[in-house]
């Protein structure tokens, strides 16, 4: 579904992305994980248009990304979830999410996938009205993710979705990432959280300093010697 080749990526004079290789087949929970600074958010940024490429090729459903902007890439199917879920914080909960929707205008369609968000997060139903710096970090992770899924993504992009988040709100919050690749989403996890977010994953990347260093099934990376002891504390 998205292959990268060689993709380099840069702030200024520093290069922050090295020549990256990855692949996310249609259907897959692929997670990358990786320490403070090692270039995972620049990695999703890159892909989402919010960055410029360097050199390298990135290409969905075979078309080349690189060639289109940001929003273009949305209305493809590829949309992000940002770190620090970066909700509106003045706006009410149902306003974030029929901004999520708001190329698509305000249709019947609209408003069922509406319907559709508040059976998957009930909490965000009962919270419509409020304003959305009223919920509690998990509650705007959930409308973040809400808000990106009024998108219609084929292709779901999370940054850190656990930081900051207590064990409970995190192991619920994965359950809902489960939850919509039972569904059939294909979804590309970031996160410091290496152990939970690699035993969720069907494959798995570790980037360091702005290369791929292993990659692998979740379960091999999870057994890996050199992951475990840099990333699972063992
Ligand atoms: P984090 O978990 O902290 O977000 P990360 O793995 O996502 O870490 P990036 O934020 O992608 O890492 O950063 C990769 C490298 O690029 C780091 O060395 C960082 O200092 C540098 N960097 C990130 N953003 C900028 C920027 N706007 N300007 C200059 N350098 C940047």
């Amino acid at each position: 579904m998205l292959t990268i080749k060689g993709l380099k990526t840069s702030y200024g004079q520093i290069e922050a992305l090295h020549g990256i290789d990855i692949r996310i087949n249609s259907g897959e929970i692929v997670s990358l994980v990786g320490a403070n600074g090692a270039g995972k958010s620049t990695l999703l940024m890159t892909i989402s248009g919010l960055q410029p490429a360097d050199s390298g090729t990135i290409t969905f459903e075979g078309k080349d990304l690189l060639k289109v902007g940001a929003d273009q890439r949305v209305a493809n199917g590829i949309v992000q979830v940002p770190e620090g879920r970066q909700v509106f914080k003045d706006l009410s909960v149902e306003d974030n999410l029929l901004l999520g929707a708001y190329t698509r205008g305000r249709s019947q369609e609209v408003e069922d996938d509406l319907d559709r968000m508040y059976e998957k997060f009930p909490i965000l139903r009962q919270k419509r009205r409020n304003l959305a710096g009223e919920l509690s970090g998990g509650q705007q992770q959930m409308l973040a993710m809400g808000r990106a899924l009024m998108a219609k993504p084929r292709l779901l992009l999370l940054d850190e979705p656990s930081m900051g988040l207590a064990p409970l709100i995190i192991e619920e919050i994965f359950n809902i990432i489960k939850e919509l690749k039972n569904e059939g989403m294909t979804i590309f996890l970031v996160e410091q959280n290496a152990s939970q977010a690699l035993a969720l994953a069907d494959r798995g990347y570790v980037l360091e300093t702005g290369r791929v260093v292993v990659e692998g099934t979740g379960r091999d990376l999870l057994s890996n010697e050199k992951v475990r002891e840099a990333y699972l504390g063992m």
